[in-house]
């Protein structure tokens, strides 16, 4: 018995949001009295025995180059054996894209229950409780979860990564996938240097801007941050950004530690993806405007003098003239 924590990884790395699973699933396996594990499908660079620091004692790999890309069919089909192997009573994803497309699917072929977007380790007094965010994060939900097996996907930022001096055991899987039904023929990549679902830092700018030709500021203070930028929906409707770049109930849905709105006007459907945000920092020319009441910090002022001023301050601070 164990719990399985599922390993997401892009351009040869398991990616940070994985790392809080990997910590979340390893808290719930000593709370269960149980061995905590990880699965990776597919080659990455680094060393899989290093992730014994976020508390696993062994790591599962699928070394198959088909499973570099995330193919949800193929990945169910291949994590269902490996949660057979492992004897899986529990397992952990992240919420993020990959999460979101495979553990309902794996919550189907397991008949497992799922508890989707957990912000919180479960309660096993008498059952086993799972806090969830509900609609789009403006509410919170408890629900016991009944099967024998359970699934868990934790919403990206809500679980601290902390670490310990151990190794983990590299156990490789020698499992053939199944021939998926698609095959990926190229990929574009996203234009922004850090890509928005795994930012730290988030810089996003609204109608307030005024046009396409003013986002130098916000990609400066961007880039000095090393964050990712975002954008209101009517920007993107507008072709004043791309639409990879749109934020909220329509848009993407973002968790960074610090978010930070600029010309937006905080629309309940902005809010909407940006409410899991750790900090929230608004800049608005217009007191009364909603999104400062979301706010955990707040600049009135004109965006096109407070953002040139705090492009200023972060250079400063950076040693950058
Ligand atoms: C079904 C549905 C789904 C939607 N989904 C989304 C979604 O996913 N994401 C989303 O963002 N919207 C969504 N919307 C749209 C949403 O309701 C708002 O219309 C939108 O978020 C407003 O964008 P904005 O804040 O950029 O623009 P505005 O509402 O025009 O606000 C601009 C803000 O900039 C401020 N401003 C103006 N000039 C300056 C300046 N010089 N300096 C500083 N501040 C300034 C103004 O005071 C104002 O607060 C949805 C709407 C519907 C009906």
């Amino acid at each position: 018995m164990s719990v399985l924590i599922f390993l997401d990884h892009a351009d040869g790395h398991v990616k940070k949001a994985s790392l809080e699973a990997l910590c979340y699933g390893s808290a719930i396996a000593g709370q269960m009295g149980i061995p905590a594990e990880a699965v990776l499908l597919g080659t990455v660079s680094e060393d899989l025995g290093a992730l014994g620091k976020y508390g696993v004692s062994k790591v599962y790999q699928v070394a198959k180059e088909e499973l570099n890309q995330l193919d949800a069919q193929v990945y169910t089909a291949t994590l269902g054996e490996v949660a057979r192997q492992a004897g899986a009573k529990l397992i952990v994803f992240s919420n993020n894209l990959s999460g979101k497309a495979v553990a309902p699917r794996l919550s189907a072929r397991l008949k497992a229950a799922l508890a989707s977007g957990a912000v919180a380790l479960p309660s096993l007094n008498g059952g086993f409780a799972v806090k969830k965010n509900v609609f789009s994060g403006k509410a919170f939900e408890n629900i016991s979860l009944n099967t024998d097996i359970k699934i868990i996907s934790l919403n990206p930022n809500s679980y601290p990564i902390s670490t310990r001096d151990a190794k983990a055991e590299l156990v490789q899987l020698n499992i053939s996938p199944v021939k998926g039904r698609i095959k990926q023929v190229s990929v574009t990549k996203a234009a922004g240097e850090v890509p928005l679902t795994e930012a730290d830092i988030v810089v996003s700018g609204g109608r307030g801007l005024k046009g396409p030709e003013n986002w130098g500021m916000i990609e400066t203070l961007a880039k000095l941050l090393h964050a990712a930028t975002a954008c209101s929906r009517p920007v993107a409707d507008a072709h004043w950004r791309p639409h990879n770049e749109h934020v909220g109930q329509t848009g993407i849905a973002i968790a960074p530690n610090l978010y930070i709105a600029i010309g937006i006007s905080g629309a309940i459907q902005h809010l909407a993806g940006v409410n899991r945000s750790k900090v929230i920092v608004v800049i608005n020319k217009d007191p009364e405007a909603p999104f400062f009441k979301a706010a955990d910090y707040g600049i009135v002022g004109d965006a096109f003098e407070v953002v040139p001023k705090l492009i200023e301050a972060v250079k400063k601070l950076k040693g950058i003239s």
